[in-house]
């Protein structure tokens, strides 16, 4: 074999016949794993485009279909990869014994299958200049689109606006694959919307459009609605959670209802986000975004009831109890403008 990690990921110069008839459950089927493929288009250099890192976070991939069966050629040339279509092939964000697909790249020591994969990626990025990078993910929880960055390049910030004129900056975890991307051209990270709604599809497509048809991401940078992240909410694993509106009372944390409605909204300092018999920290992990515990920066518990203890903006908030236990609760967040000196 030539190619050492052929294996893990494949890679091609053209879409493979029948590709774009597959819905995401398919692509396993006809792809195998993880892939790369290179498609000629009339800009270059290419537009990195990556969707299914989460298997269950099907927008990405049906835009991209859409779009490749609309236009006779690309506008600009792609260069596009469908991570974890073994996940995708049960609607899952990640296979049980899988790792994160998007915490597996800058050297994260993921191991197997995973690490050899994010090797591979990182040799084939070396081979061609890139105009840009997008990574496309559906938002978990009721929350507005908006764009993650993970630098403030002025060409980034560009790519951001593009899509919503609000953006998160995330300083962690480390191991995004846009982290990576970052590294070889102007990267932004979309959150489109929630799976299964159309408008987030339609809105991707109308995206990759724009994407495709932009000449160039010099000139002013723009404003954006910016936040950052001060940490994500954790209920410990030994913890029992349930919702208020769902409750029979006898978990060890209650999660006041209606939080979701909230996301990037500025919640002051006093309002309820829980009760709980226990103590605080027996139920809630606050952790910053160099991985310190910081709960009781930003919850109180007084009698049983968990309030903010300062006035923060939550964000991907979410109820699917899944996504609590694989990844968070929520972040929190705030209000933030970039560095002058990065503008
Ligand atoms: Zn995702």
């Amino acid at each position: 074999m030539t190619n050492e990690h052929a294996t893990v990921l494949r890679t091609l110069d053209a879409i493979p016949d029948g590709l774009l008839a597959c819905d995401a459950r398919e692509l396993a089927a006809q792809l195998g794993g993880s892939t790369l493929i290179r498609i000629a288009g009339d800009r270059s250099p290419a537009l990195f485009v990556s969707v299914l890192l989460h298997g269950n976070e099907t927008s990405g991939w049906e835009a991209l279909r859409r779009y490749l069966l609309a236009v006779e050629r690309p506008g600009r040339s792609l260069v596009v990869f469908i991570g974890n279509v073994l996940a995708a092939a049960h609607g899952q964000r990640a296979l049980a014994g899988q790792p994160d697909y998007n915490r597996i790249w800058c050297g994260a020591a993921a191991g197997g299958v995973e690490q050899e994969l994010a090797l591979a990626l990182e040799a084939e990025l070396v081979k061609q200049p890139l105009f840009a990078a997008i990574d496309l993910h559906n938002n978990t929880g009721r929350n507005p689109h908006y764009s993650v960055l993970t630098n403030f390049a002025p060409q980034a910030l560009v790519l951001a606006r593009e899509f919503s004129e609000k953006a998160v900056y995330i300083e962690e975890p480390a191991t995004v694959l846009t982290r990576l991307l970052q590294q070889f051209c102007p990267t932004v990270a979309l959150e489109v919307g929630p799976v299964g709604d159309a408008a987030s599809d339609d809105r991707t497509l109308t995206a990759l459009h724009r994407y495709c048809e932009l000449e160039s991401l010099d000139g002013d940078v723009p404003e954006l609605e910016l936040h950052r992240s001060l940490g994500r909410v954790h209920i410990p694993v030994g913890a029992s959670f349930d919702f208020a509106d769902a409750s029979g009372g006898d978990a060890d944390i209650t999660l006041t209802s209606g939080m979701e409605a909230v996301n990037f909204h500025v919640v002051p300092e006093g309002t309820e986000f829980a009760s709980t018999a226990c103590e605080l920290t027996q139920v809630l992990t606050v952790l910053d975004p160099a991985h310190q515990v910081v709960t009781d920066k930003y919850f109180r518990a007084i009698d049983g009831r968990i309030t903010f203890a300062r006035d923060v903006v939550p964000a991907m908030y979410t109820v699917d109890r899944s996504v609590i236990r694989q990844d968070c609760l929520c972040y929190l967040m705030e209000r933030f403008e970039v560095p002058p000196l990065q503008r």
